[in-house]
């Protein structure tokens, strides 16, 4: 058996039923159902205080609650199919999601039904999927409103919450391999966080590990998150340390395109490449051939588009450029800072000029006089780029993309100056991490369960392939009730 050499026996800093690791929407629910199940819990947070909540918190706050279990059984295996979830996952998935709204009342939320279903149903041809409603707290949904709920009632209980204390490493008895506890750094001092029953890891995805990006998302050199900056990976580092399984590791909530500039952590979306925004102006996505790659105004699935046939990720051949013309560029912002979720819009509140000349100082946005000018700036095929913007005036002019089909924003170039802004894929967040059963229980590749180690939330989500918006905290509620649980009910160490 593998196991962390970590000396087991020193004194622990701190000890609690449950040591919960992370503090969003999964760390909330694990941590309010234990501790309503009379368990002491202490949840560690990487962050400050005022920037926990992880991508829970900057979320656009809906959470699934479903109207059958059966339906929901049917929804979620054509989502994951051909490859199908055990069905004790998805069976216990599809009973808890059901549950979400009562439970989440009974925490002190107010469940209101999103306007405008069944729009926000992802995949309505799916079996099962008038399953989905749609959820969020209170009257307004974003604006980090269904996580005020959550954190409020953390506060109401008085849950022990640890900040700027990250979970390094795991710590196991090493005669039973049992999980006891967790290594975690405080103002530079390593803690002994001991668990009298069990770890519940809750600490998200690798949405900022470039490294895991590389190695594990399909098709992206590199890519950036509109969410936590805080999320990087840690819970698949320290429970692949000790033999985890790893499942969903390619599953991702993304791309879409978007601005990264080094001033901030996260992406910066652009109003043009909003599939409702009509804009006035001639705009089109290139690639580093200088040709157009897609339809720069689809809505994606949560990242997948139709193709040959398939939901399959959009294609982001890097470095990908947004070139438009003096239209777009003097009529209105690129960027709209007020929007209801996203780590920048949230929480750094970035206001970008009116009318994008600050931006265009800052380089962010380049400007040429002419197109070839423009391409050499970018280091892009000019002839290429003239033909693309050549081509797209004439698919204007005929009323029709014959290339991509698109219907949005089909405005022709003007004349100049031209313009250009260097876009990166962006994700929400990542779906991967170590494989869990239907009691949360963190698995080996034999299928055995790792002793008193158990996880929830989008570190190693059921979504194995498509995703149903609001899938992701509904699943942070739902698993976060098996994992406290059943961790519960662990008989304590001696
Ligand atoms: C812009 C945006 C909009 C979205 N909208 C929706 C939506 O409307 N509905 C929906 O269902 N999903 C949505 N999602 C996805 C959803 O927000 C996440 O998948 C979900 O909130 C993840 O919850 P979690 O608790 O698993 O992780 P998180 O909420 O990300 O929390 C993880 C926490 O762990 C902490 N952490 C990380 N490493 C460590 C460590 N080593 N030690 C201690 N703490 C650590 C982080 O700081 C963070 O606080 C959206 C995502 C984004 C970015």
């Amino acid at each position: 058996m593998q196991t962390n050499r970590i000396d087991a026996h020193g004194p622990w800093d701190a000890q609690a039923d449950l040591i919960v690791v992370g503090y969003g929407g999964a760390g909330a629910a694990t941590a309010l159902t234990a501790h309503e199940a009379g368990a002491s819990v202490i949840l560690l947070e990487k962050a400050p205080r005022g920037e926990e909540g992880g991508n829970t918190r900057v979320a656009a706050q809906g959470y699934l609650n479903t109207s059958s279990a059966d339906k929901a059984r049917r929804y979620l295996n054509a989502l994951c199919g051909p490859y199908t979830v055990p069905s004790s996952m998805v069976d216990v998935w599809a009973e808890e999601m059901c549950r979400n709204n009562d439970w989440f009342a009974r925490m002190g939320g107010d469940p209101q039904e999103h306007q405008h279903q069944p729009a926000g149903i992802e995949f309505p041809d799916l079996p099962g999927a008038d399953c989905v409603h749609k959820f969020h707290h209170g009257d307004i949904l974003g604006f980090s409103k269904t996580w005020e709920a959550l954190a409020d009632a953390v506060t109401q209980r008085h849950i022990d919450v640890r900040y700027e204390t990250p979970a390094r490493r795991l710590i196991q008895d090493p005669a039973s391999g049992e999980v006891i506890g967790v290594l975690a750094e405080q103002g530079g001092r390593t803690l002994r966080v001991g668990a009298r029953k069990a770890v519940v890891l809750t600490c998200g995805g690798f949405e900022n590990n470039q490294d895991m990006i590389r190695n594990f998302l399909p098709g992206l050199p590199y890519c950036y998150t509109s969410g936590t900056p805080y999320n990087e990976g840690d819970g698949i580092r320290m429970s692949m340390e000790i033999g985890a399984d790893l499942w969903h590791m390619n599953n991702y909530a993304g791309p879409s395109m978007a601005l990264k500039v080094p001033d901030f952590p996260t992406t910066l979306s652009m109003r043009p490449l909003h599939f409702s925004h009509e804009l006035r102006g001639g705009m089109i996505v290139v690639g580093p051939d200088g040709q157009r790659f897609t339809d720069e105004k689809y809505k994606t699935r949560h990242g997948k588009i139709w193709q040959s046939g398939k939901w399959m990720p959009l294609r982001t051949p890097c470095p990908m450029y947004m070139v438009f013309d003096h239209t777009l560029f003097s009529n209105e912002p690129l960027y709209d800072g007020t929007q209801p979720s996203g780590w920048t819009p949230i929480m750094i509140g970035y206001t970008w000029s009116r009318d994008n000349r600050v931006e265009l100082d800052k380089g962010w946005i380049q400007r040429a006089a002419s197109l070839p000018e423009l391409a050499a700036q970018l280091d892009l095929p000019p002839d290429v780029l003239s033909q693309s913007v050549a081509t797209w005036n004439a698919h204007c002019a005929a009323g029709i993309d014959t290339a991509f089909g698109r219907t949005k924003m089909r405005n022709r170039f003007d004349g100049g100056p031209y313009y250009a802004v260097e876009l990166s894929p962006s994700m929400l967040n990542t779906q991967g991490g170590p494989r869990r059963n239907e009691k949360a229980q963190v698995l080996r590749p034999d299928g055995s369960p790792i002793a008193r180690l158990y996880s929830a939330g989008e570190l190693g989500s059921i979504f194995s392939y498509l995703y149903q918006g609001t899938g992701n905290i509904g699943e942070c509620f739902a698993f976060g009730r098996i994992a406290a649980l059943n961790a519960v009910r662990e008989t304590p160490r001696a």
